[in-house]
């Protein structure tokens, strides 16, 4: 089976709504073992809704249309559909009698306008909305070359569209399928390494074709590992998707630090807190960004004590007190600076360690890619790392709050040493 998922709205085609639910409703029908082959956005026009659905009707065994349903003008969904399915629109007495109802709940009269919301093309199912006043059309319309294609129109507003999609439309969906085949991901997520060396330290598992499929992707030097089953039921799929998460464990050890949504920030806290250690942080070309993550990350915790957000050297001076001379002698950037800063703040913040990355250094003729510097302050010792920035500057702050994150996740693991 084969679906489309067709987008309706002015706002969609204009760019100035970004279309969400054709990505949420691709995914569910997904799950559900059905490939999503089309999607289309269609502005709010009577003659360009008609075409869209009559095509869609003839190439797709399902449509999923979200947006159109409300009482105004513009809102074309119910018209467009029952012109392709050749049937008059009607009135359901029912669906008026709620939508009244839901007026009266907060004393105001209906609108004659939002009468339409109860006409439904001949022979539609109505799709009930407990939050809202349009409610959805489920239709089955012929097709030229045999069969039906089942159609499903769902308001545009994406809470009411999830609520509706998973009370009526998965389940008509699924039944539609002689063996339901559900499809299930699971995430693994990997840093530390490039893509391509993860790819080849996994040789049998990112091959076409294999069951269940491993795909690999990367956002900011985070690498996900996706892994796709499909059975019979979410066990079913779940059960396949074990073993493939145990080899991929096995084969990249402490690369993998976590899954699903996990950030490296949720493994540095969940590892500050069984080991029941606290952190500060200092950062200059990271402005934030870790303190951002980790604050977030540890919410509810007491691991993360806070952190120094360093943009001048003015400020930098003052950090360092008696040892600011290190930065004319030495360099802002240098590794004694950021090693004598880890030093100090962890001292001055009475943490268990302090994680501070320094400047990106300017680069010049002679050295066109010179290293920036990051360190861990431990109880027992002071770790400096460099590293370049290589790669597109829009990446180069998040890497290296990631890769300073991932060197204080190693030591807690206890790699280090
Ligand atoms: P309503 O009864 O609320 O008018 P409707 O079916 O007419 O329902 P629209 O008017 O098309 O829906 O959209 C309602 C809201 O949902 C708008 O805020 C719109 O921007 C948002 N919306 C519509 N389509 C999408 C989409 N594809 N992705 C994300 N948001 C959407
Ligand atoms: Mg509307």
């Amino acid at each position: 089976m084969i679906a489309e998922v067709i987008s309706i709205g002015d706002e969609l085609t204009s760019g100035q709504r970004l279309d969400t639910n054709s990505q949420w409703l691709s995914e569910r029908l997904g799950e559900l073992g059905v490939r999503v082959m089309y999607h289309s956005t269609v502005a709010d026009d009577l003659a360009a809704n008609v075409a869209v659905f009559r095509h869609a009707v003839q190439r797709a065994d399902i449509v999923v249309a979200s947006g159109g349903l409300g009482p105004t003008a513009d809102d074309l969904t119910r018209e467009a559909i029952a012109e392709v399915a050749g049937k008059p629109l009607i009135l359901d007495e029912a669906s008026l009698e709620y939508i009244r109802g839901l007026f009266a709940r907060f004393k105001r009269d209906m609108p004659e306008r939002n009468r339409v919301q109860a006409l439904f093309p001949e022979g539609s199912q109505i799709i009930f909305n407990p939050n809202g006043t349009a409610p959805g059309i489920w239709i089955d319309i012929p097709r030229t070359a045999g069969g039906v294609c089942h159609v499903f129109a769902l308001p545009g507003v994406p809470a009411e569209l999830f609520e509706m999609f998973k009370a009526t439309v998965a389940p008509a969906v699924l039944s539609y399928q002689d063996v339901p085949r559900l499809i299930r991901h699971y995430r693994v997520k990997v840093f530390g390494a490039g893509e391509s060396h993860v790819e080849q330290m996994l040789p049998d598992l990112i091959r076409r074709g294999r069951e269940p499929s491993v795909g690999i992707t990367v956002s900011a030097a985070t690498i996900t590992l996706r892994i796709t089953a499909s059975g019979a039921t979410p066990e079913e799929c779940l059960a396949m998707i074990d073993p493939t998460v145990g080899t991929i464990r096995e084969c990249l050890g402490n690369l993998v630090y976590g899954d699903e949504d996990d950030e490296l920030e949720d493994a540095v806290v969940r590892l500050l807190k069984s080991h029941s250690k606290t952190l500060c942080t200092v950062e200059y070309a990271t402005a934030g960004i870790m303190a951002e993550w980790l604050s977030r990350a540890s919410a509810r915790e007491e691991c993360y004590l806070g952190g120094h957000v360093i943009r001048s050297t003015a400020m930098l001076e003052s950090e360092l007190g008696d040892s600011a001379s290190l930065i004319q002698s030495a360099g802002p950037s240098s590794r004694e600076v950021v090693e004598t800063l880890a030093s100090i703040c962890r001292a001055r913040s009475g943490a268990d360690y302090c994680l501070v990355v320094g400047p990106f250094p300017e680069p010049t003729a002679a050295d066109p890619a010179p290293p920036y510097h990051f360190a861990l302050a431990t109880p027992d010792k002071i770790m400096v790392k460099a590293s370049n920035m290589a790669g597109h500057n829009s990446i180069w702050l998040p890497r290296a709050a990631k890769a300073a994150l991932n060197l204080l996740r190693l030591e807690l693991l206890g790699a280090m040493h």
